[in-house]
Order: C-alpha cells, then sequence, then structure tokens
C-alpha cells in the first residue's frame, strides 16, 4: 500500500506544474493588495526627512545639507508609512515588482532639484 501511494505522489509530482512560479523568467502574481515597490518623485520632495525618520528599517536617508534622498531596497519592507506620512505625496506604491537585485545594498539615489524662488518664498511664510 504504502509504495503505491509513493508511486503515485511521484507520478503525480512528475507531471504536474510546481507551486511556485519561475519569478523572473514568468511575472510575478498580483492581488489586490499587492505593495510591490516604492516610488519616489524628486521634483515634489521638501527635503522635510519625514520618511527617514519614520521608516522602520532605516532604509531611508535624507540628506538636507547635500538636497539627496537615497533608499536601500534591500531594507524596505514595502510598509507603506512614509507613503502615508509624506507631506508632499512624492512616495507611492507601484504593484508591480522591481527586478531583483544583484548588488548589495541596492541603493536607489536621487538628487532633489533646487526649489523654485517662488516655493522657496512659500517655504520660508510657512517656518515664520
Ligand atoms: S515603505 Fe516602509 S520600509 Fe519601505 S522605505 Fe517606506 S517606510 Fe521604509
Ligand atoms: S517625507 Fe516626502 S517630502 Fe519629506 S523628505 Fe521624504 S520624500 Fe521628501
Amino acid at each position: 500500500m504504502g509504495v503505491f501511494s509513493i508511486a503515485k505522489t511521484i507520478t503525480r509530482n512528475l507531471f504536474s506544474r510546481p507551486p511556485t512560479s519561475r519569478y523572473p523568467a514568468e511575472p510575478a502574481k498580483r492581488f489586490d493588495l499587492t505593495r510591490g515597490h516604492l516610488v519616489f518623485e524628486p521634483e515634489k520632495c521638501r527635503v522635510c526627512r519625514i520618511c527617514m525618520l519614520r521608516c522602520p528599517t532605516q532604509a531611508i536617508v535624507v540628506d538636507r545639507e547635500k538636497r539627496t534622498w537615497e533608499c536601500d531596497h534591500f531594507r524596505c519592507i514595502t510598509c507603506g508609512n512614509c507613503v502615508e506620512l509624506c507631506p508632499a505625496d512624492c512616495l507611492h506604491l507601484n504593484p508591480a515588482y522591481r527586478s531583483p537585485e544583484v548588488e548589495h545594498p541596492a541603493k536607489e539615489f536621487h538628487e532633489i532639484p533646487a526649489p523654485t524662488p517662488k516655493e522657496d518664498a512659500g517655504s520660508e511664510k510657512a517656518e515664520a
């Protein structure tokens, strides 16, 4: 009985598809709540550092002096905290997965454009 059972399992496994997908050779499945990956729009960023201070994995580093924003994608767990808290709406989650990274750390780096004189005046007013 045991031998037949094992033979049945072996035969079924030989002729059935594996339960896992062959990502990235095949596209990954996406569901309604799939978070995918973090996307940053540097031109909207106010360099406030809220995303950096509230990221639970310290994936983001924002330098106010140098006006740079970087994210280590090996650290990011796509929790969405920074997306919810960003006051400038410059972060969002794209449901597509990123391509697999081959180098560590997997850092995305952006220089944030200097504010226009109008934006500058607005932020000075807000700070006053
Ligand atoms: S999505 Fe979460 S883990 Fe990823 S950078 Fe934002 S706060 Fe950090
Ligand atoms: S929270 Fe938004 S506006 Fe502030 S530094 Fe991060 S990305 Fe830029």
